[in-house]
């Protein structure tokens, strides 16, 4: 089971993201369990004040260091084991991916902080493993980041995804995008789903398959093509479709 100790101002955040589909059924069949930690519940101000004004001045509020320090301490008193990693969501991170999705999904324990206003006091970083971005904007808050990260390396554990919903085949698994996939009805306001889904040859379904994904990354996405594993049938599927690499 993974552990996820998720350091909010917000616990309330995580309520219906947590109760429905995939993560609800993980955190049932303790796949993972999701422990939400109220910083403010570490403030000593008595109106359990968490934030402050920027030394130096400037616009908007930091987050203080006591309590976020303070709420790390108590999940180290609380948890299982001594080294975990500790995720600071700030859009100054590296950005995810699910390489990254795929490391932490084997840890056993992570914690992570989703920061406010102008972010967290500097001071902070000297508690943390990782200082995650989810793209290059700013959200109002880590909460919907943390969400991400959960989502994405939850449903990379054994067991979590049904066979139904694998994540043996899909984009990224292999450094491709995913083919096209298509359901009932076979023909719908004139689209029609390719004749060889419909074949029932395996091999030929197979190959339609990888020649797509390799046309669709070459399209949306030629940085990932560049970098991935092509073995030489993948070479000669580029060929056919006139795609020159170099
Ligand atoms: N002043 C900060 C800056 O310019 O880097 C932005 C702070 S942002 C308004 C408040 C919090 O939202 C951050 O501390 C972080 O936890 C979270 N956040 C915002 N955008 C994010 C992103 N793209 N990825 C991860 N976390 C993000």
């Amino acid at each position: 089971m993974l552990r996820f100790f998720i350091l909010t101002i917000f616990p309330e955040f995580f309520d219906s993201p947590l109760k429905v589909s995939i993560l609800k059924r993980a955190i049932e069949k303790k796949q993972i369990d999701v422990e939400l930690i109220n910083i403010r519940d570490f403030s000593k101000d008595k109106h359990r004040k968490v934030d402050d004004y920027p030394y130096g001045g400037g616009a908007g509020m930091v987050m203080k260091p006591e309590p976020i320090f303070e709420a790390i301490d108590y999940v180290n008193s609380i948890s299982a084991s001594s080294k975990k990693r500790i995720i600071l969501m700030s859009p100054q991170g590296k950005i995810f991916n699910n390489e990254i999705a795929r490391e932490l999904s084997k840890e056993e324990e992570l914690i992570i902080i989703c920061g406010h206003y102008e972010g967290v006091d500097e001071r902070v970083k000297t508690l943390i493993t990782d200082e995650i971005s989810i793209g290059d904007f700013v959200l109002t808050g880590g909460e919907i980041p943390a969400l991400a990260v959960i989502d994405a390396v939850s449903r990379l554990l054994p067991g979590v995804l049904g066979c139904d919903e694998s994540a043996l085949f899909e984009s990224f698994s292999d450094g491709l995008l995913e083919y096209p996939q298509y359901t009932r009805p076979e023909e719908y306001r004139g689209l029609k789903v390719p004749q060889v889904l419909l074949s029932g040859n395996h091999r030929e379904v197979a190959l339609f398959r990888r020649k797509e994904s390799l046309r669709i990354t070459y399209e949306k996405r030629p940085d990932l093509l560049k970098k991935a594993k092509l073995t030489e049938d993948d070479k000669k599927l580029l060929k056919e479709l006139n795609i020159d690499l170099d």
